[in-house]
């Protein structure tokens, strides 16, 4: 991933709050693509230049091809706010975060976690993020319901990492059951996104708990009852099961690893 920085530049008097709308609409538009990774942006001012420095899955992620609709009529509605046209400069490399996938996929899957930034759509092959914009928008334009699931999965990451709380039955239930809310919409945004790509697209069901390594090791597939879904070896180091029926992935118990 790549750090770069955006100026926008006023040609005529503008107002701060006027200014800082129009950028901030830009920036949540290019979030809902995929486009800038992250939720919170500082937008400084300095001899009439707004600047802000944005984390993006690649070197070309604000190119213009891959803008959504509402990013570029955002990016047309900086005028009204007598802003030009934002300029680019890229700082690089990111040194802590992961590198694109930029081959074709056999396969992928929708995984995040609380520590990650970077796209849930990953590659089966390598586990490397897919930047969202390079497939095709999955609703409405673009794809923040992915987002939107992303933030809610790792939002009850967080909180069962933390366990301390009763919250913490709910939020593994969101991660860990095929009935949840947060499965069934993910589950579904899974085969948009196959449909889309034309690519096999998996869904990561979190597993935690369970009786015993043997019982764990034996389990069948939630979903459908398929008891051969265990495979000889964890898929990228990971996934001990999937199930090609369901689209499913899920990992041997963590509470027996
Ligand atoms: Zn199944």
């Amino acid at each position: 991933m790549y750090v770069s920085e955006i100026s926008f530049e006023c040609f005529a008097d503008t107002t701060i709050s006027e200014a800082e709308h129009a950028i901030n609409y830009l920036l949540e538009a290019w979030r809902q693509n995929g486009q800038v990774l992250g939720r919170e942006f500082a937008v400084a001012l300095k001899d009439g230049v707004f600047k802000v420095r944005l984390l993006l899955p690649e070197e070309n992620s604000l190119a213009n091809r891959f803008n959504s609709p509402w990013a570029k009529q955002a990016l047309d509605e900086l005028k009204h706010a007598k802003l030009l046209h934002p300029r680019e400069k890229l700082i690089g490399l990111d040194i802590n975060s992961e590198t694109s996938n930029s081959e074709m996929s056999s396969w992928q899957l929708l995984y995040t976690s609380y520590v990650h930034m970077c796209s849930p759509l990953r590659s089966g092959d390598t586990l490397q993020p897919i930047p969202l914009y390079r497939v095709p928008a999955t609703f409405n334009g673009d794809h923040k319901q992915v987002i939107r699931w992303q933030t809610e999965w790792q939002a009850c990451d967080e909180i069962q990492m933390a366990s301390a709380s009763a919250a913490e039955f709910a939020a593994v239930n969101e991660l860990a059951n095929h009935q949840s809310d947060l499965f069934r919409r993910g589950w579904d945004l899974r085969g948009r996104i196959e449909y889309l790509t034309k690519i096999p697209t998996y869904y990561y069901l979190y597993r935690i708990g369970g009786s015993s390594k043997q019982a764990e090791m034996d389990r069948c597939c939630p979903r459908c009852g398929n008891p051969d879904w265990r495979q000889p070896e964890p898929l990228l180091d990971l996934f001990l099961f999937q199930c090609h029926n369901c689209r499913i992935v899920s990992n041997l118990s963590w509470d027996f690893q």
